[in-house]
């Protein structure tokens, strides 16, 4: 471990301990290491498929076998497999030593629930579970068989995973309950996200301005690296995580 990155993590485990009210702002980097690959960017999903052809509502209110076959059947493959990596289980264990209070993600993976995860905010909401578009019936994305396409319910209506495509509106309690955590925060952990997509991209900012520690843990510098985080832990989510948590451990037992 360099020095400098030894100190960093000495730091954020002495302002963990140190605070009263943690909350976390996880986005895709959390999930690259359960093999999840981020929609945006190089060799995501987007460079393959066009979200506006594909993941827009309106795409799939007017041909959910289409959407069903091309986007939605490809992320479940993913999301089937994926289990929680050291970084979910990391802010579980934060939980559990009273520090994280709560987690707001941008992720849809449903890997922070799967982790232990008690309080989740997912503004974006979630691909783990399933809901008829007809009688709301709900149903595990997991246990969903594909041999029709689209899936239907028993009463004939076509499921729908349970987050949102493009051109539908974040959840209003999601955001409210979002802002309200990030005001009252002493610290905030920004995971695997640059944070540059509203509203997560507002969190950070509120937290710094209504007087918390921003720390930030990302593979690369951000568009908040030098703005509004008060330092960046620069390398993979589940390494640091993992390392802080032991930080923290230590200066409790001691
Ligand atoms: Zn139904």
């Amino acid at each position: 471990m360099k020095p400098n990155m030894k100190n960093l993590v000495k730091q954020a485990a002495a302002d963990l301990n140190g605070a009263r009210h943690v909350v976390a702002l996880t986005g895709a980097g959390i999930s690259v290491e359960s093999g999840i690959p981020p929609f945006r960017g190089k060799g995501g999903l987007w460079e393959k498929i066009d979200p506006m052809e594909f993941a827009h509502i309106d795409a799939f209110l007017q041909d959910p076998a289409k959407v069903w076959r091309v986007l939605i059947k490809e992320m479940k493959d993913v999301v089937d497999r994926a289990r929680p990596n050291p970084a979910h289980l990391g802010l579980v264990r934060l939980e559990e030593l009273g520090l994280l209070k709560a987690t707001i993600t941008q992720n849809v993976d449903g890997l922070h629930q799967m982790a232990g995860s008690s309080d989740v905010i997912e503004f974006h909401g979630n691909f783990a579970w399933q809901r008829c578009m007809d009688c709301q019936n709900r149903t595990e994305t997991r246990s969903l068989d594909l041999t029709r396409i689209p899936p239907r319910c028993r009463c004939g209506g076509i499921y729908r995973p349970e987050c949102i495509f493009f051109g539908e509106m974040i959840p209003p309690q999601h955001l409210s309950r979002s802002q309200s955590l990030a005001a009252q925060c002493d610290v905030m952990l920004v995971v695997g996200t640059s944070a540059t997509v509203e509203p997560a991209a507002y969190m950070p900012v509120l937290s710094k301005q209504t007087g918390s520690k921003v720390i930030e843990i990302n593979a690369a510098k951000t568009p908040l690296t030098d703005s509004v985080s008060d330092y960046l832990i620069k390398g993979q989510a589940g390494d640091i995580i993992g390392m802080i948590v032991a930080e923290v451990e230590k200066i409790r037992s001691a």
